[in-house]
This record gives C-alpha cells, sequence and structure tokens, in this order.
C-alpha cells in the first residue's frame, strides 16, 4: 500500500468542487486516510512549494495557493501516487486526457483544481507537511 498527498486548491474548494472531486477518489477505489480544510499562509504555501522556488510561477502559485481555503487528504492504495495523478490528468488542462479531473474542470495552467504528489519521497514529505500519525485513521 502506498500514500498520497491530493489536495483540492482553492478554485476547486470555491467553485464547489469537494463533492465532485471526492465521488471520483472513492469510485476509484483509493481510501481517505486523512482530510481537513485548511487556509495556507503565504509561508506555509512556499515551505510546500519550496521545490519551485527558482520556477518564474513560484510567486503567482504561492499567492494562489493560499487565497482561499484547501481540502488536503491523504489517500492509500496500491501504488496509489498514479492513479491520483492519471486521475487528475496533464498539469495543463489543454494537454489532459478526457475524463480527468483537470480537463473538465480546470480553467488555467495554475488553476487547475487539484495537487497529486509525483513521487514516494514527496509524497512522503508533502503528507507529512499537513498531518501528523494522529490525524491519521
Ligand atoms: P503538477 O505536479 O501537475 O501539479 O505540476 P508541477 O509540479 O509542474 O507544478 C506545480 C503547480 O504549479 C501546477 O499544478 C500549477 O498549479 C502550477 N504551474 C505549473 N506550471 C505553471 C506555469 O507554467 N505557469 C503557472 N502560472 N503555473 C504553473
Amino acid at each position: 500500500m502506498e500514500q498520497t498527498l491530493a489536495i483540492i486548491k482553492p478554485d476547486g474548494v470555491s467553485r464547489g468542487l469537494i463533492g465532485e472531486v471526492i465521488i471520483r477518489i472513492e469510485r476509484n477505489k483509493l481510501k481517505i486516510k486523512a482530510m481537513k480544510l485548511i487556509q495556507m499562509s503565504k509561508t506555509q504555501a512556499q515551505g510546500f512549494y519550496a521545490v519551485h522556488r527558482e520556477r518564474p510561477f513560484f510567486q503567482s502559485l504561492t499567492d494562489f495557493m493560499c487565497s482561499g481555503p484547501v481540502v488536503v487528504m491523504v489517500l492509500e492504495g496500491e501504488n496509489a501516487i498514479k492513479p491520483w495523478r492519471d486521475m487528475m490528468g496533464a498539469t495543463n488542462y489543454k494537454d489532459a486526457a478526457e475524463g480527468t479531473i483537470r480537463r473538465d474542470f480546470a480553467t488555467d495552467i495554475e488553476k487547475n483544481v487539484v495537487h497529486g504528489s509525483d513521487a514516494p519521497e514527496t509524497a512522503a514529505f508533502e503528507t507529512g507537511y499537513f498531518f501528523n500519525a494522529l490525524e491519521r485513521v
């Protein structure tokens, strides 16, 4: 069993897409092991996306990520990282496959509704960033 971090980004929460995303997670047999609604500070968003600090979109991305509440979740399943990323679709919704969350709902390369860890090491860092052991079932 593998765990991954999922985030419903501020655009997804403000547009009323929490239920839509969670239905897809449950239909795809990923188990929710932890979940909460939070609003990150700018510093917390910068810490979360530290790997992207040299990217030209870092300022904009971290402003966006702390612009409103997000739902953070730990998902578990067999190789959970890949099925969750498959459900999300490509970073740019214009390149995302039919039936993916980003293809169906994203409006912008940045405002792309959801986040998912991309590797086991990032999943360990990202799940630990938001949840301690007591907050996971
Ligand atoms: P992901 O793993 O598919 O989320 O993509 P990345 O790790 O490459 O990028 C992290 C997040 O930064 C993406 O989900 C987008 O919200 C944002 N992002 C990526 N590329 C761009 C870009 O070219 N411009 C802007 N404004 N945001 C971007």
